[in-house]
């Protein structure tokens, strides 16, 4: 190291090695410019590229000599505050991913690839003092310009584009450039005015709802530590009134002049929620999802940012937000599996949110009807204070859920002869029936009754689906699409077979045996156009005598005060998976799908079609409840040492050719083995338990024409896990046919199998 102090900036570069750079300063650039947060451009092999600014050193492990410059400074403020470099600094660290990546993935996709993007504010146009001294009496034939010049002269502090446009017409924009051009006009960037004051302003619109008894005590108990880390599950079954407990939270939350980052499920969305927060407050909320652009999400990025958007409701990266003021955050439907991102980094954004709260000593909710293992073993642990609602808000009352045995009954088309007089029954009372099938298309196999072809994805292990509607085949996975054979493609058979039923084809049947009853299927078939969804449920919100179906979808959030009866026509699909989550999932989704039911005055039903009526996690969920079967749940888990009474990870690895990635997995295994021995016999090293469980085929194995598999990494111990895979990781990056292979590694896997 030389005796002179160097300036020495470290950056993260959006590349997927797993390091950050150093980069120097020449005397062009005022090292006081360069702030934590702040664009850079940076030389980078042959290319430039933006990087953002960590932090400042003095030291650094690689010869200076070798150091290059930082090209240019790009923002005169930082476009990521403090605390949120340290967030993504942990979850580079925790998900054992790229720093650059990561900063990349935080950012919205305009401060990523434009160099300007950053110019936070609004362009204001206003005359130059040569327009002031020109004489205008030159463009008595350019009516136009002369018209703009006229406009601007009475606005000394400058007009924006959309204020020019409200008085100019016709050609009006090309007019503006030539007078840009000849430097009569010119146009300056102003920031956003935030009114100081706000926070003084009205924040509530209208008073929330007299609060029951159960919710009060909720909502007190929040409100005993609502300026501190403190993390608060709210376990209250469907209707029992949390989002109210959310709002009370809420406005205590906003009268302290804090902001409050909402996150939802993808689909969970809705207006109708969005509707409920813009009715009860009058600040500037703002909804932050994958439907937007890029120029709408940097917009509400630099909004929530500048303290403007005082509630910000977004999906899983709105994690990510810069929020100044930020005072609470809430998680609703905690249990989603979208709040895990699977691909990319596979990130958790509730525990990441979880962190951010910790890192901002701020409280922390989670809600849901059906929460997951973890959020309540965070509650046995003492980690988490855990609040239950058993009551249904308002009058409605809680649904009864029945099985339909379907072994020995004949189905028309799936659906038993008790549930067509079961829905007949409903409809008679002028009440809606919603049926569930979480299989999109007409039916998932075709089949040559001949040979015995079946109709599968040549680029996947998996199905085609039959669309009829479209009439082709689909691949749901890779999305590849054919033509519907008329004969047999192996032996030209012409009786082809369309075994299952999909949600367009319950569609079908419904129809043919209720003729007169408006039927709504909403799957993501029939909502992919702009605001096809809203308008859907709308029309289930209002309408009588009506037969919802739907997948997923019509699962969560939504509230249908006509619907009576509920019936998943197909339970058994899921069953017997032999994933261990999949008990969780299939509870979750019955007690999420049965919560549509009976939501207002009206009693519900529900209904769920089986042919193993015996099934123990069937009766457990219906005899002692989500809340007996998650008692058991985790207690099996304890016994088997599954999470969350163990921690996981997954090493996934993708290759054109089967051996590829065997091979790369094999290589992994025989480098975790070293590691764990020595991790043993290490000075002070206590024994490691972990085990390494593969290589194995993925679920699909081949899928879009690559060939996956993959090993899972289990340990008693958070810490070994993490060291085990940081030095895998070290060993690989040096390894240069590892590259070879596509490899990814997943930490607390949601879907290992
Ligand atoms: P959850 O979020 O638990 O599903 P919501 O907060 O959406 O429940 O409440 C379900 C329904 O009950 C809504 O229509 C809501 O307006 C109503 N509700 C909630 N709390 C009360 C209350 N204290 N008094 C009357 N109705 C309520
Ligand atoms: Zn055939
Ligand atoms: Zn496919």
């Amino acid at each position: 190291m030389s005796e002179k102090k160097l300036n020495i900036v470290q950056v993260a570069v959006p590349t997927p090695l797993r390091r950050k750079f150093d980069y120097l300063l020449s005397d062009a650039i005022n090292p006081e410019h360069v702030i934590p947060g702040v664009r850079v451009l940076v030389p980078f092999g042959r290319t430039k590229k933006i990087a953002i600014v960590l932090g400042k050193t003095s030291e650094t492990e690689i010869d200076i000599k070798k150091l290059r410059c930082i090209s240019k400074i790009l923002d005169k403020k930082p476009v990521l505050s403090e605390d949120i470099i340290k967030l993504l600094n942990w979850v580079a660290s925790y998900y054992h991913h790229p720093i650059g990546e990561v900063f990349q993935t935080a950012l919205p996709v305009h401060y990523r690839n434009k160099e300007s993007a950053s110019e936070q504010g609004i362009s204001f146009w206003f005359l130059t003092d040569l327009a002031q001294q020109a004489d205008w009496d030159q463009l008595k034939r350019a009516v136009r310009q002369r018209s703009i010049l006229e406009q601007l002269k009475n606005a000394p502090e400058g007009l924006t584009k959309e204020q020019l446009a409200s008085e100019q017409e016709g050609q009006w924009q090309a007019a503006l450039k030539v007078l840009c051009e000849k430097q009569w006009v010119a146009s300056k960037i102003k920031q956003p005015v935030v009114e100081q004051n706000e926070h003084d302003a009205k924040i509530v619109n209208n008073p929330g709802l007299f609060l029951n008894e159960e919710q009060q005590a909720a909502v007190d108990a929040l409100s005993q530590n609502n300026t501190v880390y403190f993390a608060s599950l709210i376990d209250g079954i469907t209707g029992s009134g949390k989002t109210e407990v959310y709002l009370s939270f809420i406005e205590a939350q906003l009268k302290n002049a804090r902001q409050v980052l909402v996150l939802v499920p993808e689909i969970g969305l809705t207006p109708q929620l969005i509707n409920r927060f813009e009715y009860r407050f009058s600040v500037k909320i703002q909804t932050l999802h994958s439907g937007l652009n890029n120029t709408q999400r940097m917009k509400i990025w630099q909004q929530a940012a500048s303290g403007e958007i005082r509630i910000l409701i977004g999906t899983r990266s709105a994690v990510f937000t810069p929020m100044p003021d930020l005072g609470a955050i809430i998680i609703d439907e905690e249990h989603d599996l979208s709040f895990k991102q699977q691909d990319g980094i596979r990130y958790s954004a509730k525990d990441i949110a979880l962190v951010r709260a910790n890192n901002a000593d701020i409280p922390i909710i989670l809600g849901s009807a059906t929460p997951s293992m973890e959020s309540l073993f965070l509650c046995q642990s003492g980690k988490m204070a855990h609040l239950k609602l058993h009551k249904r808000a308002g009058n409605a009352r809680a649904p009864e859920v029945h099985l339909i045995d379907i072994r020995g009954q004949y189905l028309q088309h799936g659906m038993s002869r008790t549930l067509i007089d079961l829905i007949k029954q409903h409809l008679a009372r002028e009440n809606q029936v919603l049926l569930f099938q979480n299989r999109r298309g007409y039916s998932p196999v075709l089949l040559c009754n001949k040979c015995g072809w079946i109709s599968h994805c040549h680029r996947c292990d998996a199905k085609l689906t039959y669309h009829r509607q479209r009439n082709h085949l689909r691949c749901h996975h890779c999305l590849t699409e054919q033509p519907l054979p008329l004969q047999c493609p192996e032996c030209g058979h012409g009786d082809l077979s369309q075994l299952g039923m999909g949600t367009e084809r319950v569609e079908k049947v419904v129809r043919e045996l209720f003729p007169e009853t408006d039927v709504v299927r909403i799957d993501r078939d029939t909502t992919q156009r702009k605001g096809a969804l809203k308008n859907m449920l709308e029309l289930a919100r209002d309408g009588r005598q009506q037969i919802l179906i739907g997948t997923q979808m019509l699962a969560k959030g939504h509230h249908f005060p006509n619907v009576t009866l509920v019936a998943i026509l197909d339970i058994d699909q899921g069953l017997y998976s032999i994933d261990y989550r999949a008990p969780e999932r299939l509870a979750q989704l019955i007690v999420q799908v049965s919560g549509r039911a009976g939501r207002e005055e009206k009693k519900g039903q529900v209904v769920l079609q089986t042919s193993h009526p015996e099934d123990e996690m069937l009766n457990t969920l219906l005899n002692l409840g989500y809340s007996g079967f998650a008692v058991k749940t985790l207690a099996e888990r304890k016994e088997l040492l599954l999470p969350p009474y163990s921690y996981q990870a997954l090493i996934r690895a993708e290759a054109n050719k089967i051996e590829k990635y065997q091979a790369f997995l094999e290589y992994c295994f025989q480098v975790m083995t070293s590691i764990k021995q020595i991790l043993s016999t290490e000075d002070g090293g206590t024994d490691c338990d972990a085990q390494f469980l593969g290589p194995i085929p993925a679920p699909m194995e081949k899928k879009a024409g690559k060939f996956r598999g993959q090993l899972l990494i289990q340990t008693s111990q958070r810490k070994q896990l993490h060291h085990i895979l940081s030095r895998l990781i070290q060993t690989v990056e040096v390894n240069k046919a590892a590259q070879r292979v596509h490899w990814s590694i997943d930490i607390d896997p949601q879907e290992i199998y």
